[in-house]
Order: C-alpha cells, then sequence, then structure tokens
C-alpha cells in the first residue's frame, strides 16, 4: 500500500462545525429549537426553492415526499430499477406500488424512453408520481421527464440524494439548482456522512408548494397540530372566554417522529456554508479522473455525463468491462483495497431485492442489469488531493494488461 487508504467517500469535519455544534449543545435546544428553523431557510436559499423541510433521514424525505402528494394503496410510482433501497421503499410506507423502470445502461439514470415504456407496460396502473434518481450527481433529463410526466398528471419526486450543488437543464437552454423543483413538485436530500454535506444523519425535502410544506411539517412530528387557528374540536381547544387552552393539541392524522435535532441542524448549516468550496473540489477532481482515465477506454471509463448539466457528483462511478480484464469485480474490488483504494457498488438493482422479487416477482430490465454488471464507484471526496486521483487511476491502469 503506498499512501493512506483512499476511501470511496468520506466527510469533512473543520473547526467550525465542532464550533457551531458545541454552541448547540450548550444552547439548552436539544431537539428541535431555532437551528432547524435557521437551517431550513439557508437550504431553501441555497437550492432556490420556497420551503424546505428538514427530516432525520434521507429515508424521511423521501417518505414525507410522498406523504405530501397523500400517496395510498391503489397508487403506483415509477422508480429507476438503479438506485438506494430507500426511493421505492417510500412509496411502499404509503401503501403504493412500485412500477421499476429500467435504466440507461452506460448512465444508470431514467431515460425518457425507458419512463414510457415503464407506463405503457402498466396501462391499468393509477400511477401518481415518478422518481427519478440524479445517480452519481448526473441529473437526469428533467425537461423531458416532466414533459411526459406533466402529460399524464404524474406528479415528479427527485431523488437528489446524490446531486446537492449541481444544476440541471431546465429547458430553453436555461439551467437551475437541483432542489429548486423548477421542473418538479419535491426533491429530496440526504444528510448521511457519505453524502456530499452532513447533519449526522439528516434529510431535506425542497418544494415551491405551500399545501405540500404544510402537509410535511405536521407528518415529520406525529401529525399534529398546535395552531389555534387549525383546531378542528374547538370545545376541546378553546375555553368559555374563546381562548386557546395552552396545553392543547390535535392528531389530525397518522404521522411520523421524522424530527432531527438542533446540533444536527447546527452542523448542516455550517456544512452548507462550505457546500460551493466542496462542489468546486469535487468538480476539480472529477474532471481530473476524466482526464487522466481517457486513455483507458473503453475497458474502463466513467459513466455516461448528462450532456449540458454542471453537476456535482457524488459518487465518482467507472464502468468496467470485467470479461477483458479477466477477472471477477469481487477480485478487482479485493485487489484495488490491498492497495488502499477503497471501491463500491451503486447500486444492485432494486427490483433484485428478495422483497421485491416475493412482491413483484421477476422482472427483466436489461440497462439496470448492463449498468450493474460494470459499475465500480472509486474514491471521491473534497479532501482528496491530486496526487490520490493519480494513484487511483494508476492502480486502474494496473489492471489493464
Ligand atoms: C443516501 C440515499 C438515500 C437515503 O438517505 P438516508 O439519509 O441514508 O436515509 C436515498 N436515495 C439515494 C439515492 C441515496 O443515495
Amino acid at each position: 500500500m503506498s499512501g493512506p487508504f483512499l476511501p470511496y467517500g468520506r466527510q469533512d469535519i473543520d473547526a467550525s462545525d465542532l464550533a457551531a455544534v458545541a454552541e448547540a449543545l450548550q444552547s439548552g435546544y436539544l431537539t428541535t429549537g431555532p437551528r432547524v428553523a435557521e437551517f431550513e431557510a439557508a437550504f431553501a436559499k441555497s437550492v432556490g426553492a420556497r420551503h424546505a423541510v428538514v427530516s432525520n433521514s434521507g429515508t424521511a424525505a423521501l417518505h414525507l415526499a410522498c406523504i405530501a402528494l397523500d400517496l395510498g394503496p391503489g397508487d403506483s410510482v415509477v422508480v429507476p430499477a438503479v438506485t438506494f433501497l430507500a426511493t421505492a421503499n417510500a412509496a411502499r410506507f404509503c401503501g403504493a406500488e412500485v412500477i421499476f423502470a429500467d435504466v440507461d445502461p452506460d448512465s444508470g439514470r431514467l431515460t425518457a424512453a425507458a419512463f414510457e415504456a415503464a407506463l405503457a407496460q402498466h396501462p391499468q396502473a393509477s400511477i401518481r408520481a415518478v422518481l427519478p434518481v440524479h445517480l452519481n450527481g448526473h441529473c437526469v433529463d428533467m425537461p423531458a421527464i416532466r414533459a411526459i410526466a406533466e402529460a399524464r398528471g404524474i406528479a415528479v419526486i427527485e431523488d437528489a440524494c446524490h446531486a446537492i450543488g449541481g444544476r440541471h437543464q431546465a429547458g430553453n437552454r436555461s439551467l437551475a439548482p437541483v432542489g429548486s423543483c423548477a421542473l418538479s413538485e419535491l426533491a429530496c436530500f440526504s444528510l448521511h456522512p457519505v453524502k456530499t454535506i452532513t447533519s449526522g444523519e439528516g434529510g431535506v425535502t425542497s418544494t415551491n408548494d405551500e399545501a405540500a410544506y404544510r402537509r410535511m411539517c405536521t407528518f415529520r412530528s406525529h401529525g399534529m397540530v398546535r395552531e389555534p387557528a387549525d383546531f378542528l374540536h374547538a370545545d376541546l381547544g378553546f375555553d368559555a372566554d374563546g381562548e386557546a387552552n395552552p396545553w392543547y393539541y390535535e392528531m389530525q392524522a397518522l404521522g411520523y417522529n421524522y424530527r432531527i435535532t438542533d446540533f444536527a441542524c447546527a452542523l448542516g448549516s455550517s456544512q452548507l456554508k462550505r457546500l460551493d468550496t466542496y462542489s468546486r473540489r469535487r468538480r476539480d477532481l472529477a474532471a481530473r479522473y476524466d482526464r487522466l482515465l481517457a486513455p483507458l477506454a473503453p475497458v474502463i471509463r466513467p459513466v455516461s455525463p448528462a450532456p449540458g448539466d454542471d453537476p456535482v457528483l457524488h459518487l465518482y462511478a467507472v464502468l468496467i468491462d470485467f470479461a477483458v480484464l479477466g477477472r471477477s469485480r469481487a477480485a478487482v474490488m479485493r485487489d484495488l483495497k490491498a492497495a488502499g483504494i477503497g471501491t463500491m457498488v451503486h447500486y444492485i438493482p432494486v427490483n433484485r431485492q428478495p422483497y421485491y422479487r416475493w412482491r413483484y416477482g421477476e422482472i427483466r430490465l436489461p440497462g439496470a442489469e448492463a449498468y450493474y454488471a460494470r459499475a465500480l464507484s472509486i474514491p471521491l471526496y473534497p479532501t482528496m488531493q491530486d496526487d490520490d486521483v493519480d494513484r487511483v487511476v494508476s492502480a486502474l491502469q494496473a489492471l489493464i494488461r
């Protein structure tokens, strides 16, 4: 091993993060305090959306988005097969069924054609939403996905967990920040430590829809309402003089505890201040990989980018022709690990998971299979050095004999 171990991703915690968290812990608020709303306001501003609802995981953020649309039994949603489990599970939590769509074999992303094919294969389904995933940080073709969805009255929930800081095409050659919901109802982010910014565990759902925002706030905390103007039972909520009873609250729906702590939001806000710095560094590192990997094609090459986008990558994924190398992916991963290089596979097609197999049977999705067979995520994180990139590329080069 030459040099320190390079994981495929890693958080960056600096002195300002430590100070922000320490201050929050000493402030008297542990769970919901002023830092939650502060973080939400800063996040909404950063992505250019009217509202942001912060929750305690990206999974909760996706579930709240599905709740915002009032998805339920009898409804279906379209989810690309190559994603993290939570994209599909969020719809299932609501009782909705998942229609797995195929993806482009060279990018892993949902395409307009794959979306249309999924719709055509389920003519009887009541399809209420599509959850495109900006895999690795490269965005799906939002204008195309939006056009198809709009024509069918289907809502768009972006799984933007990989894509914070980037910009996607928004029609007429314009770009919109990921999370601005320029072409979607809702966008969901994760603040897990491996993602571009972190709060430990955490998630955010952004939207421009006032009703969706209010609904998510209620469901984040038990479906509980404390605003007197919203009380349904006046006899219980108010005293004889018409004053609201100070202890009173109403549960108007079956909600959850998806609240996040004040100190997690202190960390999130502190990290968000460095999003631009992180984005620049991730772009530089990705450009270096792009340049240095070019001679290794076609045996090893980066996943296809989205033309015209301005992405910030969460993961740097390459496609490897393991048959040409004469080695299995497992053997390659073990050798790279021995050379101090961490790698990971993102993702096993979700339709292949036992739970979904039991529910929907065997589904043939050749694009997802072709992507999955070749994909490998190699190290990418903002504190990585240029010569770390060179080391990774040399190790990949050495695989090709
Ligand atoms: C990380 C991630 C999630 C889930 O986020 P958690 O914060 O881990 O719950 C969902 N979708 C994608 C694409 C992710 O990468």
